[in-house]
């Protein structure tokens, strides 16, 4: 189950990081350059929402994280900000955290059954894009199916496109798309969006943009790049295919929060709540970045800064209390 450097500690340790994207590698590189020595308990790569290296690790080309003029390869990246932590004595452990003990310092951390401690705790288990959970989805990302509209727009200009949802991620998306593709259709599944006034009085007005409603995409077609799409109507059952090189799925995220959910304070919508201007979360000593913090900008980038500001909001602790 578990593989990695890390094994129980007689002695707990000063930083146990839980969750391996642009955060939490951030945070590493950064308290292990600070002598800390994290413990990195990076997630499964048999699973796609726990899997070392998050979200970027099913993406092709990322272009807008700064210092790769060229763009770079999501998962390439995502070894590198390993190798860079490591390389400063971060220790890895390839497997999920189970359990959890913020009740008494130093926390607990479980993998299994086998018990983890530590002073501090910094959390960056992530947040994952729902997915229509259709054959081809997830093989087919990075190639022609998205989650992400600022990420992956640009490579879709002049072409046509549809984005599956109702909600203002949904229509947010569609009318930024409009300014790459020759058409965006926004394919939804009633007659009436959950999108606020200003969103849709913005895409009605738009003319690239043409609502499918009451429509459900039921197949994703194509082998190695999407071909298109299959839809059925809602009422009628009746289907009909639709030609499109790009299909954008906003239909929501998930944090991955269950885990904390004894501990934390969490939003109505479940992402964990930070103090303002922090990492700092309800508990002392315990600490918060990236997606499962952010339900708003979610960029690799804004990860990473958090990841960052996790890490000095710890280390201040750590001095703050003698260690
Ligand atoms: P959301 O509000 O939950 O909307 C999700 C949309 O996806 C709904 O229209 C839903 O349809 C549809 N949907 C869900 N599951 C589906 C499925 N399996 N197949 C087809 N359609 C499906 O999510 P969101 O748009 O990501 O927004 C989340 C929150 O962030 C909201 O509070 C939103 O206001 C906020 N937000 C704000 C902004 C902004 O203000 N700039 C931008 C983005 C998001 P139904 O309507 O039929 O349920």
């Amino acid at each position: 189950m578990s593989s990695g450097a890390g094994s129980p500690d007689a002695t707990p340790r000063d930083v146990i990081i839980v969750g391996s994207g642009p955060a939490g590698l951030t945070a590493a590189i950064y308290t292990a350059r600070a002598s800390l020595q994290p413990l990195v308990i990076e997630g499964e790569p048999s699973s796609t929402s726990d899997q070392p290296g998050g979200q970027l690790m099913l993406t092709t080309d990322v272009e807008n994280y700064p210092g790769f003029p060229d763009g770079v390869l999501g998962p390439d990246l995502m070894a590198s900000f390993r190798a860079q932590a490591e390389r400063f004595g971060a220790e890895f452990l390839t497997a999920k955290a189970t359990k959890i003990d913020f009740g008494e310092q130093p926390f607990s951390v479980w993998v299994g059954d086998v018990r983890y401690r530590s002073r501090t705790v910094i959390v960056s288990t992530g947040a994952q894009s729902l997915l229509l959970e259709l054959p081809n989805e997830e093989r087919l990302i990075g190639h022609g199916v998205s989650t992400c509209a600022t990420c992956d727009g640009f490579f879709f200009r002049g072409q046509e496109i549809a984005v599956v949802g109702g909600g203002d991620s949904a229509l947010e998306e569609a009318t930024f798309l409009t300014r790459f593709a020759a058409k965006v259709y926004v394919v939804h599944r009633r007659d009436e969006l959950r999108a606020s006034k200003i969103m849709q009085d913005r895409a009605f007005a738009n003319e690239r943009i043409e609502f499918l409603w009451n429509r459900q995409v039921v197949e994703i077609l194509g082998d190695e790049r999407l071909e298109g799409v299959m839809l059925e109507d809602t009422q009628t059952k009746q289907r009909s295919p639709l030609d499109i090189s790009g299909l954008f799925i906003a239909i929501g995220h998930r944090p991955n929060t269950d885990l904390f959910a004894d501990w934390l304070d969490r939003k109505p919508n479940g992402y964990l709540v930070t103090e303002a201007g922090s990492a700092r979360t309800n508990i002392e000593g315990v600490f918060a970045c990236g997606d499962v913090q952010d339900d708003y900008y979610r960029q690799a980038v804004t990860a990473a800064g958090s990841g960052c500001q996790a890490a000095i909001d710890a280390e201040r602790w750590l001095e703050a209390h003698g260690h």
